[in-house]
Parts: C-alpha cells; structure tokens; sequence
C-alpha cells in the first residue's frame, strides 16, 4: 500500500498533524488528484484553531482543506470526460442529488450537503479523492495558484452576481480575501466607483492594489461619510465580506435608497441591524451561500479568460511541514491568500 504525506486533525483539539496516511482509493465515479497546490481557507484556520464550530462539526481523524488544483492521476470506472493528467480543481460541496433543493437547480443550498474536508477527507495531502462530478478542468498551462484559490473566487462572483455593476457605485466591507476577489471583480465588471474598507492596514493596501478608490478604516473612518461625499446620494450596491455587525450597519446606512446588498460574511453572534431603514430606503438584501453550481464556475472562468487579475490577492507560499507558520500567519491577517505546496 502506497503512503503519502497529509495533514491531519488526529483528536479533538488545537493544532494539525502532519502524517504518513495511505493513499486514498477511488470508487467508480470518483478521480484520484495529485495536489499540486493547495489554498488556505478561513474554515480551515477555524479548524485548525479548534473554535466552537469545528468542535461540533468535525469527527476527528479527518484530513482537512478543500481548495486546490492538481493532476488527475487515476480514473473511475464509470467515469467519462476526465482523463489522467489533466489539471483540474473543483466544487468542493459534495450535494445529495436526492433533495427539493438539488432537484430543482439550488444544488448550493442543498439538505445533506457533505464538505470536502470537513465531512469527508480533504486535500491538504499529497493526493485526494474527488467526485468526477464535482471536478472543474483547468486549461492546460492555467496558473496552479489561481486554480487552487476558484473556490473562494467563487463565493465573491456568487455575491457580486446578485447585482448588475456597470456603471455602480459599490461597497465591499472586509477585504479578506473574498472582499479583495469583490473589489477585482467589481472593477472588471464595470464599476464606477469601489469604496473599500477594512479595519487590517495590510489589507487596505492589497485593497487598492486590486482597484478599490477609496479605502476607509473599518474601525475609524465613517465608511458612510466618504461615500456620501463620493456618490452624493449614497452608493448603489454594498458587498458584505466582513462578518463584523458595525460593518455591515455602516455598509447599509450608506446604501441610497433602492440600494441592495450581498450579505455573505457570516457572523459569530446575533446582529441588529435598522429594519426600519431597509423598509423606508427600500433596500433588497441578498444572502449569499457557497457557489451556484455551475453558474458561477462557468462565470469565473469567462472573467478570468476576459482578463480577469486577482494574483495580488495571493500573497504568501509555504511547503505543506510550514502549515502552523501558515496558520499563525493567518491569525495574524498580514496576509492575502495563503497556499501550501505539498
Ligand atoms: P477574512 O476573515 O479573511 O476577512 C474578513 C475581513 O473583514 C478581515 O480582513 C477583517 O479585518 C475585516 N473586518 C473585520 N471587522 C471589520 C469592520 N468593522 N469593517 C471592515 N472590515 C472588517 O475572511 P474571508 O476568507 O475573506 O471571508 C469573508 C467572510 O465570508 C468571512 O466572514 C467568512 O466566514 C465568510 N464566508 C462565507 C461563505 C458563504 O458561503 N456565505 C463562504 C466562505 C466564507
Ligand atoms: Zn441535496
């Protein structure tokens, strides 16, 4: 039996391992990758930090990471239109295929939906399982880094997709990475004006690096008295990428009547926010969750061959041992998208 290095969350608890495991085997509609390069996301550190969600979401040992682009190096049997060698990332939501929602086109939204990485062992290893269903080919010569980072890329076009941009003035509130992919893709889509803000500095900088005009404290400035005095009457669309409620209530309350808002950061408590001013600015809310499958992949990949540039947004690499430099460097948010190389 072959082995190959992964990292593991072996117990309940902080920390990752890194272990020798075997390699994993395919069942008939599944593909065997080789990672090549593997993404670092916020659930990721949240496991990896051992929160109150990953205790009572993880069943321990599991190999954890879902974002990645790698080689198919193995075939199911069943499985038609993949081919060994070809580069490839992919959905990482595995969908039941049974459920109202998954029958009727809402895969994203589904009831027994299984997390590459979390339910089901991920990819932060030298070699993954995947469903041939979820597997999103990459063309020949595609960036790896860029392949690893379409699942979170993903998030921001479901978000930004809500709104037509041409021509909008729009505010992205928190540029994590999935707040930076908004400002990319707000300015490709033909936004007139990107108010950015983020309480991290490091942050503000790689904001304006993407395209943003304006870049406020999160924490200081009034993100609404900039955008009033930028729009006049306030800015068309607001893209909550912050988790923070006093973000989102600044984002809303500089919304211009008839404004509407992506809400995709999610918050650790309970939020309050003016109901009253979303009734009398009628303002259009949208809650955003996971990737539309496949509209927003076949999205992405229009915007990304039309010229779509988000490596600024990928900051940092380390070899897959480095993973708790990698983590502590995430903790501390002086960073953009951080990859591990197996
Ligand atoms: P992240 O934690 O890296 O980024 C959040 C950013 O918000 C940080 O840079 C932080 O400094 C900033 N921030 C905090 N308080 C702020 C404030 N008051 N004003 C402005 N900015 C502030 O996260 P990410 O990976 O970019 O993801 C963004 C959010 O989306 C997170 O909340 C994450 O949990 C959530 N998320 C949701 C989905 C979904 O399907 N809905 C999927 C993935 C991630
Ligand atoms: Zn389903």
């Amino acid at each position: 039996m072959a082995l190959m290095r992964a990292l593991q969350k072996r117990s309940a608890g902080p920390g990752l391992e890194l272990c020798e495991v075997d390699v994993p085997k395919i069942g008939p509609n599944q593909v065997l990758v080789k990672i090549e390069v593997a993404a670092i996301c916020g659930t990721d550190l949240h496991i990896y930090n051992w929160d109150t969600w990953s205790a009572n979401r993880l069943h321990p040992p599991v190999i954890i990471g879902h974002e990645f682009a790698g080689r198919i190096v193995q075939v199911g049997k069943n499985v038609t239109g993949l081919t060994e060698g070809m580069l490839v990332t992919a959905e990482g939501h595995f969908t039941c295929g049974r459920c109202y929602y998954c029958r009727t086109g809402q895969g994203h939204i589904c009831d027994d939906v299984k997390i590459l990485g979390v339910d089901t062992d991920g990819i932060f290893a030298e070699y993954a399982v995947i469903d041939a269903g979820n597997v999103w080919p990459l063309p020949e010569g595609f960036d790896p880094g860029v392949g690893a980072v379409h699942d979170p890329l993903g998030n921001a076009f479901h978000a930004a997709s809500a709104h037509c941009l041409l021509g909008k003035s729009v505010i992205v509130t928190g540029c994590g990475p999935i707040g930076l992919f908004c400002i990319a893709i707000a300015r490709h889509s033909g936004a007139k004006l990107i108010i950015a803000s983020d309480t991290n500095e490091y942050r503000r900088n790689l904001a304006r690096q993407v395209g943003a005009d304006y870049v406020v404290n999160g924490g200081d400035e009034e993100l609404e008295t900039v955008v009033r005095e930028a729009t006049g009457i306030g800015a068309d669309v607001l893209l909550e990428m912050s988790g923070s409620s006093r973000a989102l209530r600044s984002g809303l309350r500089a919304l211009r009547k008839g404004g509407a808002a992506s809400l995709l950061g999610i918050f650790s408590d309970d939020v309050s926010i003016d109901l009253d001013a979303v009734i009398f600015k009628q303002l259009t809310l949208y809650g955003i969750n996971g990737r539309r499958m496949f509209d927003t992949w076949y999205q992405m990949k229009a915007a990304l061959e039309g010229g779509l540039d988000i490596r600024p947004v990928i900051t940092h690499k380390f070899k897959l041992e480095e993973y708790a430099e990698a983590m502590e460097l995430m903790n501390s948010g002086r960073c953009g998208k951080v990859l591990l190389i197996p």
